[in-house]
């Protein structure tokens, strides 16, 4: 018996892999040159680096949208990152594209997210005007590519070029200080298609089995959804778990059959595919995301907590900019290199919903 070396790992990948999936030999290197590991791929080595990062055990005390002091078996941002891993894993290896590669970006995905999920964002994006702005996607680069002091050379997790193009998806406000090499952004990998779309496919279901458990809407209503009624039909149940899981399962095989042919059908030296669902399932999974921002996202309950944390936070950051020596000396280190501004935003952006808690309870009346 012997082991498996990287190598090995890497020329498995080249027998296995599609045309449109990424090899970690062409994982296009690390800002610090450093030397390969000799048992894990490139992009597996990027993985275990964001699952051992200070931002991610951070995500298990972040609200995906019920805060976690409402109750210990809603998602969090970390649970919900996990599970995305696991579809965009499935996904990735079952379209011949690279599974480490989507699990890496699928455990990073959400690392730049402020407490309090997209109202948090909004008000550090309104606090940061005329100062390069606030996005979450955009965040997580940052905190990998700089934050993320793990190892004290300056370039954060080093990660790979790849992986970072990956996780800078969407808008990036004009002016946030995004790397050198990450300008202009370069092709973004197939597999962060996939990581997204299992990210809309894990929130779909997940928030309808957490909008269930908090009793915010009832299963004779989410019976009015056609996912719902097609998902407890094929699973052959009204059990709510059974029903939820299949609702999974179908935007999941949804995904692979049309994806499996836009790969197909689409030669390697062109433009990537655009991957996505079918029609019909499109308009299905939009009509349960509408169900979802009617008695879930927008409901009294989950706005009162959000709106509160969006408060918190525009008066911490106010609080900070008059009285920047509050901030702690490790923070206030960055200040030369970043301004005070930006410092603020990191230092609020990096934070728990319970520290920002604790941070604002403490703040003068
Ligand atoms: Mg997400």
């Amino acid at each position: 018996m012997v082991w498996l070396r990287r190598e090995d790992h890497e020329d498995r990948e080249l027998r296995w892999l599609c045309p449109w999936g990424s090899a970690s030999r062409a994982a296009g290197g690390r800002r610090l040159a450093e030397p390969d590991d000799p048992l894990r791929t490139a992009f597996q080595r990027d993985r275990d680096r964001v699952l051992h990062a200070t931002a991610f055990r951070r995500l298990q005390h972040k609200t995906q949208v019920l805060a976690a002091f409402e109750g210990d078996h809603y998602r969090s941002r970390m649970t919900h990152s996990l599970e995305v891993s696991q579809m965009a894993r499935s996904v990735a290896r079952a379209l011949r594209c690279n599974d480490d590669l989507a699990e890496a970006i699928a455990l990073a995905h959400d690392l730049g997210h402020p407490p309090f999920g997209h109202v948090g964002e909004e008000a550090l994006d309104e606090a940061m005007r005329g100062h390069g702005g606030f996005r979450h996607n955009a965040q997580g680069v940052r905190i990998v590519d700089y934050l993320e002091d793990r190892y004290g050379h300056g370039f954060g997790l080093n990660l790979t070029l790849v992986l970072r193009r990956g996780l800078l998806k969407g808008r990036v406000p004009e002016g946030f200080p995004i790397s050198a090499d990450l300008q202009p952004r370069g092709d973004v990998p197939i597999e962060a298609q996939i990581v997204d779309l299992c990210d809309k496919i894990a929130y779909l279901s997940h928030d309808l089995d957490d909008g269930l458990r908090a009793g915010l809407f009832g299963e004779s209503e989410a019976a009015q959804l056609r996912l719902w009624r097609e998902a407890s039909q094929s699973a052959g149940s009204t059990n709510r778990q059974r029903v939820v899981s299949e609702v999974a399962s179908l935007l999941i095989h949804d995904l692979l059959a049309t994806a499996d042919a836009a790969l197909a059908d689409t030669p390697r030296s062109g433009k990537p595919p655009r991957l996505q669902h079918s029609d019909t399932m499109l308009v299905l999974a939009q009509e349960l995301l509408e169900f979802l921002r009617v008695h879930f996202y927008r409901s009294p309950r989950v706005l009162a907590v959000m709106n509160d944390g969006a408060h918190r936070i525009r008066r911490l950051f106010a609080h900070l900019r008059q009285n920047p020596s509050d901030l702690p000396e490790t923070t206030q280190r960055r200040l030369p290199r970043d301004g005070l501004e930006r410092t603020i935003c990191d230092y609020i952006a990096g934070m728990t919903d319970r520290f920002l808690h604790r941070a604002t309870d403490a703040l003068p009346q």
